[in-house]
Formats: C-alpha cells, structure tokens, sequence
C-alpha cells in the first residue's frame, strides 16, 4: 500500500493520485485554494440555486447526497446557513430559506 508523504492518505481511497514526489492528490487540491476565485464561485452557486429552487416553496430547492460522515455534515450545515443567507438576501416572497430543507 502506498501513503501520501504528506498526509498518510493510504492509495485505497477511491480516485486518490499521487504526484511524482508521493503527494496526494487532496493535498495538491487543497495548496489551490488560495488561487480560486470564490466570488465567482459563489456567484455560480446563486445561479444555479436560483434556476432550479421552488418558486412558491412548495417543493424542495435541492438535495444534498450525503455519506453521514463529518465531511458532508458539514456541507449540509454549510449549504442551509447559506440558503437562509440568500433567501434573506435574494428573496422578497419569504424570509423562511427555501433554498434548503433540513430533514
Ligand atoms: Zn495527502
């Protein structure tokens, strides 16, 4: 089996690579940061929100696959306070963040 030198990501995660000095794809992802453009991002994020949200509220807004694990917890708590950070921006109808549902 072979780690990442870096982060001791073992190769039996599925679609994890190494670089020729034995880093991990993830931590080559992660040293990107820095030169993402995140408004932009976020920018794209509300575009796509609002093509496919409920326009009465009626019905969901979109839906967050998940494993269960801390990862994607924290996506789906991430996604909410962003929902109610848009719908409170974005949406004049209600104040009640329908872009997201919690379950
Ligand atoms: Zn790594």
């Amino acid at each position: 089996m072979r780690y990442c030198k870096r982060c001791v990501m073992p190769d039996t995660k599925p679609d994890l690579w190494f670089d020729e000095a034995g880093v991990c794809s993830a931590c080559l992802s992660y040293e990107q940061r820095p030169t993402v453009d995140w408004a932009a991002r976020r920018k794209e994020l509300v575009r796509i929100l609002d093509q496919f949200r409920s326009k009465d509220g009626s019905h969901w807004d979109c839906i967050v696959p998940v494993s269960g694990g801390k990862d994607s917890t924290y996506q789906v708590s991430r996604l909410l306070e962003f929902g109610n950070e848009s719908a409170d921006r974005s949406d004049s109808r209600n104040n009640e963040g329908h872009y997201f549902h919690d379950t």
